[in-house]
């Protein structure tokens, strides 16, 4: 089954649609007369966003079919070389931030972090929901052990079916003294509310939770864990957020992020138009620059970093 990008989804929030929010539970609102196969509602209650109606398996496995993440990588000229160094400048910071012990990163996709951790001599592991690597496990946290000096989720959490239990089962995986660091789209944030349903971060259906800074920040004590340092640029891809959105704009809604994956990492065979998109993104860059800067300087950031301490 192929899922499209364009009719995936819209935000919307009125009348009530029979579903709960994925993070606290309250009944949500939404329009059911949106034509599209899946949208995100707005919970009234604590202001995340829940993907609805829930994606079925089948829908969930053509989104993380081969194109997602192919072998032979997703971005040309270097880019998958520039996303692993990014990777491994956030495994020094997780590194230097957790107390001596192993390392859980859930959710950790190409293993970039896992092998950064273990050049810098950590014992670290992964969850992830398919690998063929020895350090990385498929099944949830629910399955593991306790004891970690440091629990990862980089962009995993909103990934996830219950993600405030997740985040519970996080918190008592923590040895004492351990760290957690969570690090999701801001559904609170200006690219968020500026782009509504074509904003990049939205990424349905794969993305099931859509949270706020206030919703973790209250989440994270209520689990016994003392919030540290909130990040607005640490989290990643803030200025690609806007330059996807600016670029969306204009006439056709042309895709940007589509456009700059390799033939075989794209969910659309269509590259019709594929240049004309790229000089967009050149011409727009220094406005995605500038909105970003103002964001992440107005703590409104499109993707966020929060990280956590357990108690001795
Ligand atoms: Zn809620």
């Amino acid at each position: 089954m192929s899922v499209r990008r364009e009719v995936a989804g819209a935000v919307v929030d009125s009348s009530h649609s029979g579903e709960r929010c994925l993070w606290c539970g309250a009944p949500l609102v939404s329009a059911d007369q949106v034509p599209r196969r899946h949208r995100v509602a707005r919970c009234p209650s604590c202001g995340a966003g829940t993907t609805v109606p829930s994606p079925t398996a089948d829908e969930l496995d053509a989104a993380y079919a081969k194109w997602y993440r192919p072998a032979c990588g997703r971005f040309p000229a270097g880019g998958d070389r520039l996303l692993r160094s990014l990777r491994g400048r956030i495994a020094r910071w997780v590194d230097a931030m957790s107390p001596p012990g192993p390392i859980l990163d859930v959710g950790s996709g190409d293993g970039a972090m896992l092998d950064a951790l273990h050049r810098r001599g950590r014992s670290a592991a992964g969850l992830e929901r398919e690998s063929n690597r020895p350090d990385v496990r498929s099944g949830s946290l629910a399955d593991c052990e306790g004891g970690w000096a440091a629990i990862v989720m980089w962009h995993s959490l909103e990934h996830l079916p219950a993600p405030r239990q997740a985040l519970a089962e996080a918190a008592q995986r923590l040895a004492p003294g351990g760290t957690l660091f969570v690090a999701v789209p801001n559904f609170s944030s200006l690219q968020a509310r500026a782009f509504g349903n074509r904003w990049l971060h939205l990424d349905l259906p794969r993305h099931l939770s859509h949270l706020t800074v206030a919703g973790l920040l209250t989440a994270l004590p209520a689990e016994g864990l003392v919030p540290i340092e909130v990040s607005y640029l640490r989290g990643g891809q803030v200025a690609f957020g806007w330059l996807h959105g600016l670029v969306g704009l204009l006439p056709g809604h042309p895709d940007l992020y589509q456009s700059i994956r390799r033939p075989s990492a794209r969910e659309k065979e269509e590259s019709r138009g594929r240049w004309a998109t790229l000089l967009a993104a050149a011409l727009l860059s220094p406005v995605a620059l500038l909105a970003a800067g103002l964001e992440v300087a107005w703590r409104r950031g499109g993707t966020v970093c929060v990280v956590a301490r357990r108690p001795q």
